[in-house]
């Protein structure tokens, strides 16, 4: 069973995203693309290379729900003639528009992120979400953690592996233990986990860091020899990425703890103070890593959380 990975031009930051053909029946595409010209003409270029088309494929499965990775999720279904979507359950908020929903705003307001701020982030968002169609649930089946995608000469196995997203899925082929792993893990960076309301609570928030610390445990546990990333260039070493994810992370954690003063701050206050005169775009990850960060440390016991009129406000326990 052949990986072929395509490598498609974004109009963002991050740069071109990585998506996996797997070129045989039933003809599969592990995540598609944001929806713009420039991509689509590349994938259309590597399926040609492949002797395929885009009516070729049968199945589109989607790490998560990103406009990067699912933007021509729609598009492509529909030139395909109806090839079936796969997604995680817990991608529902994303793949309909993050900040159109109230709960996150409420998300951001609690987080202490001044009104304007979230009305910034809301027309950023809405600039994003060009680049993907929405999904509804009905189009989509649902991704299972441990189920096999099977094809003519092999299978994947869906390892769902949240933490930069609830919904966040990886597929090992367990032949030779190579993983397809979206975000969850990236060569060069430390995948940022995105504040999310809980799937199964949406009254809360999504406790990103702590399950992204699960993720890469498991995926560590599957021990890889190679990872194919949604961004960037393979991992060949898991486990020297894995050690070097876990010092940032705790010296993250240390930074953070250090921003909060004595008389307590916000998500909004400690991401100002740690990313200052970043941009729009920079501000709404900003918070999320502030918010994943802090609430880490307060569930390891390092921080006090307490909410004052309606925003939530981290304390150094004395
Ligand atoms: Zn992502
Ligand atoms: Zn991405």
């Amino acid at each position: 069973m052949k990986i072929v990975p395509i490598s498609l031009p974004t109009p963002f930051y991050i740069g071109p995203v990585n998506v996996y053909l797997i070129p045989e029946d039933p003809v599969t595409l592990i995540d598609t693309g944001p929806k713009t010209k420039e991509a689509v003409n590349a994938l259309r270029a590597a399926l040609r290379k492949e002797g395929l088309s885009v009516a070729d494929i049968r199945r589109i499965v989607l790490t998560h729900a990103h406009e990067d990775h699912c933007g021509l999720a729609r598009a492509l279904r529909d030139e395909a003639k109806d090839a079936e979507v796969l997604v995680h359950g817990w991608e529902t908020g994303h793949r309909a528009g993050r900040l159109e929903y109230d709960e996150t705003r409420q998300l951001l307001m609690r987080a202490g992120v001044p009104p304007d701020e979230v009305e910034v982030m809301r027309r950023m968002y809405e600039g994003v979400r060009q680049y993907a169609d929405s999904l509804d649930d009905a189009d989509c089946t649902e991704l299972t953690d441990e189920a096999e995608l099977e094809f003519e000469s092999g299978a994947l196995q869906v390892v769902h592996t949240p933490g930069h997203t609830p919904g966040s899925c990886s597929f090992i082929r367990h032949a030779d233990r190579t993983l397809i792993a979206g975000d969850c893990v990236l060569k060069r960076i430390t995948p940022n986990p995105i504040l999310s309301p809980d799937p199964i609570d949406r009254s809360r928030r999504f406790r990103s860091l702590a399950e992204y610390l699960v993720s890469l445990a498991r995926v560590r546990a599957l021990a890889p020899t190679l990872v194919f990333g949604g961004h960037g260039d393979p991992v060949h070493d898991y486990e020297e990425l894995f050690n070097r994810y876990l010092r940032a992370i705790s010296e993250r954690q240390s930074q953070i703890i250090q921003l909060v003063p004595a008389e307590g701050a916000s998500a909004w206050d400690v991401s100002r103070a740690m990313f200052p005169g970043t941009d729009d775009v920079h501000r709404f990850l900003g918070v999320s890593e502030a918010v994943a960060h802090l609430d880490y440390a307060n569930s390891e016991g390092k921080l006090a959380l307490e909410l004052s009129e309606g925003r939530e406000v981290y304390r150094k326990i004395s």
